[in-house]
């Protein structure tokens, strides 16, 4: 078997969850792409199906290959690692002003940083796990930064703006 022969196998199974690939693979497929029809066609079909996907769900359910079901998994699970940390950042805030409201300043920053020790850290690093296991290199390093910089300047934020 030659590499060209390895590599239209790898695409074939690879171009469904393109999206969810490093760079580099995916440079290497999208090569391979331009000199393959077979794979151009299965490319072409899973940007299609992505893009159409909220209607397919209904109607084409049990043609749903299961690569195509995974793509799925991953959309709702990084919408999910998302909606608990604003859950989470929610209730630290609006607690945060019910205890004290915004003529004790200080002590509701200090409630709300409090907050974000106790139970926003925790959660992602909990959140990070599941990251980790299901997610490519550079969504774990979205998530980091973008959590450290949640957990370093939104107390100061949420000063400016009061
Ligand atoms: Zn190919």
């Amino acid at each position: 078997m030659d590499d060209t022969k390895k590599i239209h196998l790898l695409s074939q199974e690879l171009i469904p969850v393109i999206d969810e690939l490093d760079d580099e693979p995916k440079q290497i497929i999208l090569e391979h792409i331009t000199n393959c029809e077979d794979c151009r066609k299965l490319y072409d079909s899973t940007v299609n199906f992505e893009k159409s996907m909220p209607k397919q769900v209904y109607s084409e359910e049990v043609e749903i290959k299961p690569l195509k079901k995974l793509v799925q998994f991953n959309i709702g699970l990084k919408l999910l690692l998302i909606i608990v940390r604003a859950l989470i950042l929610f209730y630290i805030s609006y607690s945060s002003y019910k205890y004290y409201g915004v003529d004790a300043v200080s002590s509701m920053l200090e409630y709300f940083r409090s907050g974000i020790f106790l139970f926003y850290i925790p959660a992602t690093i909990f959140l990070l796990v599941f990251t980790i296991t299901f997610f490519n290199k550079k969504w774990i390093w979205i998530t980091l930064v973008i959590d450290l910089l949640i957990i370093i300047f939104l107390d100061n934020i949420v000063q400016l703006i009061l």
